[in-house]
């Protein structure tokens, strides 16, 4: 699904440029679920925001389901993102103006879905990850628990193939750091590919791959034997 050879990104503030990846080769299935690690600074969150089309390379190629990606306009990652797609972060992202109903309704919006298709999506969704009762609460008035499984309600109402994950129990007590990983789990048993940046060897443990990146390249990689959801 994904295959990355020699990329590089360099950032350029004033004087200072940063090189935050440099020469990063990784493939990764359908399917499977790859956990990133590595010190803060590493670059972790740029190489997942590379594979999320959210940003460009400086160098090397990024091959996306037979698509190549580097170098492509805005507008074309936009429409290569759509559908495909969903991501979860430390801090949820959620819109404080928009309910839960309206935050897990946005992509099929932009995905020009008709309303009754839209409602019926966002109820069964909403259903599954337990928090249809909160559907017309504000994000502010729900628990970061609560917040994490409407940000993952959005990120999965498209059925993406790729899930993006940026320490997605980042902000979360052990409890609701295990319901959450139990979650990826299930939707990555489902058949959804996984890459999750993450610090904790708790939930490294639920990847099939751990990678570890230092001063921008992958220094090791490890195959998980044993894995699964934790009761
Ligand atoms: P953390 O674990 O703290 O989240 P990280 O591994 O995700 O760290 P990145 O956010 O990928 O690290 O950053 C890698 C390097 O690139 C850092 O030195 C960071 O300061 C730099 N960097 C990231 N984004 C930008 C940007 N938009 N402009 C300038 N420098 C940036
Ligand atoms: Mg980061």
């Amino acid at each position: 699904m994904i295959t990355i050879q020699n990329l590089k990104k360099s950032f350029r503030t004033e004087e200072v440029e940063t090189l935050a990846l440099n020469g990063v080769n990784l493939s990764v299935e359908e399917g499977e679920f790859v956990a990133v690690m590595g010190p803060s600074g590493c670059g972790k969150s740029t190489l997942l925001n590379i594979i999320g089309m959210l940003d460009n390379p400086s160098e090397g190629s990024y091959n996306f389901a037979g698509h190549e990606v580097a170098g492509l306009k805005e507008s074309q990652r936009t429409q290569l993102r759509k559908g495909n797609l969903g991501f979860v972060f430390q801090s949820f992202n959620l819109i404080d103006e928009l309910t839960v109903f309206e935050n897990v309704e946005l992509p099929l919006i932009y995905l020009k879905m008709s309303k009754s298709e839209r409602r019926e999506k966002v109820k069964t969704v909403l259903e599954r990850m337990k928090i249809a009762h909160r559907e017309k609460h504000f994000p502010q008035q729900l628990s970061g628990g609560q917040q994490q499984r409407v940000a993952i309600s959005r990120a999965v109402v498209t059925n993406p193939k790729l899930i993006l994950a940026d320490e997605p129990t980042g902000n979360l007590d052990s409890k609701n750091g295990i319901e959450v990983m139990n979650l990826l789990t299930e939707l990555n048993q489902e058949g959804t590919t996984i890459v999750m940046v993450t610090h904790s060897d708790r939930d490294s443990h639920y990847a099939h791959r751990v990678i570890n990146l230092f001063d921008g390249q992958i220094v090791t990689e490890s195959q998980n034997r044993a894995v699964g959801a934790m009761v």
